[in-house]
């Protein structure tokens, strides 16, 4: 019965990939997902839920304005350069949301539906909208590339989950959530994701910079905060830089696109 449904799976599988071939915006890489924004929103719309219950939101209204403020800058300016470029299917299922939440972590997120969240931990060094705007263009460019449904997409194909799953007793929507939860690692400390690949990290750090001009930040702060980073790392617990792993390959990565980046700023 067993081997049956995860026969099954494989040949679902196999004709979902058929259909399932994305491409990131800007980058042009192809990728593989398998599941369709509308879950991919949905399931994210629930955890945000779910991390929201247990968060409180900063009152800090300086921190709260600055954050909000530069997400809707960089947001705009890529609805702007995907409506002008034809990269529409990159918005679909953003429901942009950023909010400040109390909390020492220093440490951001985005969920796949496009919502923000920066933990007051890390509002000491992202203290002006540019270095907020490194943060948050990388953030959002994770979103923009979808690698959260690679991910999940992934973690089907690697097949140990896909057979947990197509064993796991429950509605199809559980054995989504399930799915998310294991891809994102939510469930086992709420609100820490699973780092992601090292390709993805480098692609997020592009697109990131590259969207972060668009709104016109300065993106030549973005070498000298991953620095700091990678110097500061050893201490007390910084989960962003725990996910995001500052070294020499990634700031020389981080540097080596700067002058694709700069081409995207707007005309002064
Ligand atoms: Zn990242």
């Amino acid at each position: 019965m067993k081997t049956i449904t995860s026969r099954i799976l494989v040949i679902a599988t196999t004709i979902v990939l058929v259909a399932a071939c994305g491409q990131v915006m800007i980058t042009g890489r192809k990728q593989m997902l398998l599941f369709s924004q509308g879950e991919i929103t949905s399931l994210s719309n629930q955890a945000y839920t779910e991390i929201m219950g247990q968060s409180k939101l900063s009152s800090n209204t300086r921190h709260v304005r600055m954050v909000r403020e530069v997400g809707q800058n960089i947001t705009s300016a890529v609805e702007r350069y995907v409506k002008a470029n034809g990269f529409e299917s990159s918005l679909e299922g953003m429901e942009w949301k950023f909010d400040v939440v109390e909390s020492d972590q220093v440490n951001a997120f985005c969920l796949p539906n496009g919502n923000i969240v920066f933990y007051e931990g890390i509002m000491p060094i992202t203290s002006t909208p540019d270095l907020v705007a490194v943060v948050m263009g990388h953030e959002i460019a994770h979103a923009l590339a979808k690698h959260g449904n690679e991910r999940m997409s992934q973690e089907v194909l690697v097949g140990a989950v896909g057979q947990a799953i197509s064993a796991y007793i429950g509605t199809e929507d559980q054995k989504k959530q399930a799915i998310f939860q294991v891809a994102f690692g939510l469930g086992s400390q709420l609100g820490v994701m699973l780092p992601y690949s090292r390709k993805h990290e480098y692609e997020a750090d592009r697109l990131g910079l590259i969207i972060m001009a668009m709104a016109g930040y300065d993106i030549n702060v973005a070498p000298g905060f991953w620095e700091k980073m990678s110097a500061g790392k050893s201490g007390a617990p910084m989960e962003f830089f725990s996910t995001h792993p500052s070294d020499a390959n990634r700031i020389k990565n981080i540097m080596a696109v700067l002058p694709e980046a700069a081409k995207y700023a707007p005309a002064k």
